[in-house]
């Protein structure tokens, strides 16, 4: 369905995706091209139902810009580049991980034309090395991916995810004037600064807490995961355990805090 002047929002099946909200994808159109942003799961039944309704409402795809390689972004690419003839961009960063073919690299500032809209590449790396946003000035619209959720927090797991980075990776969207925010899950946001200035806070609570928890003595990704979260739904221990993960290496990095042992065991104190 259309969400706004030539901005589509594809339904795309749940799938096998595990969290609450199932991959959103964009088509975005001018009078004569479309560009799709991200592309959902790769099973044939959705992946038809997606060309199909690229097809009626613009059947010449110039692009599939996909924010990031994770399997629920990614999935359809190759089976819609095939049916459309649409090229697949990814971040030159991300390209490591791709496990479908990349035609073209971007880079920050990079800009994609569409006849009459321009979509500006950000690179917002954090929940992984290469993530971009897709920005569209003249609508004050931005395609967030998992960058920024409709609800909830961006999951962030070490090696790939890094919160310093992510952090950072916030706070430069505040350099945007964005109305509202199409995120990679969710419904849409239409209060994008107070949302990321939300999103920045809450990280940097989560990290006094995190701080407060080691300074008590908790020392395992565990301890703090129990202390931080008492009442954690068991299925989503492992998300947890990511995000307090992430923010223990920060503080390493940062000198706040040690990591005392490595392997299966590892202790975290406060400096
Ligand atoms: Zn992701």
């Amino acid at each position: 369905m259309e969400i706004a002047p030539g901005i589509h929002s594809i339904p795309v099946e749940k799938g096998s995706f595990m969290g609450f909200f199932a991959p959103n994808v964009y088509l975005v159109v001018d009078k004569s091209h479309g560009a799709l942003i991200d592309s959902g799961y790769s099973d044939e039944e959705s992946i038809s139902a997606r060309i199909d309704y690229i097809k009626t409402v613009q059947p010449d795809l110039r692009y599939i810009m996909l924010t990031h390689t994770h399997p629920d972004h990614i999935g359809g690419a190759v089976k819609i580049g095939g049916g459309t003839g649409a090229e697949i961009i990814l971040h030159s960063a991300e390209i490591g991980q791709a496990t479908i073919p990349v035609h073209k690299a971007v880079e920050d500032g990079d800009s994609l034309l569409l006849n009459g809209i321009k979509l500006e590449v950000i690179h917002t790396p954090g929940h992984s090395p290469g993530h971009i946003c897709i920005y569209i000035k003249e609508q004050r619209v931005l395609f967030s991916g998992d960058h920024i959720l409709g609800t909830g927090t961006t999951a962030m797991r070490p090696p790939d995810g890094d919160m310093a980075i992510y952090i950072n990776s916030l706070r430069k969207l505040l350099n945007y004037d964005i109305a509202t925010i199409y995120p990679g899950h969710g419904p849409p946001i239409r209060e994008a600064k107070r949302k990321i200035e939300e999103l920045i806070q809450h990280r940097l609570e989560r990290e006094e807490q995190v701080i407060a928890g080691l300074r008590q003595g908790k020392a395992t990704v565990k301890e703090l995961v129990d202390e931080i979260y008492p009442e954690l739904d068991s299925r989503l221990h492992f998300a947890a355990e990511g995000q307090i993960l992430a923010h223990l290496i920060k503080l390493e990095r940062e000198g706040k805090a040690s990591c005392l042992r490595k392997g299966e065991d590892t202790h975290y104190t406060i400096n």
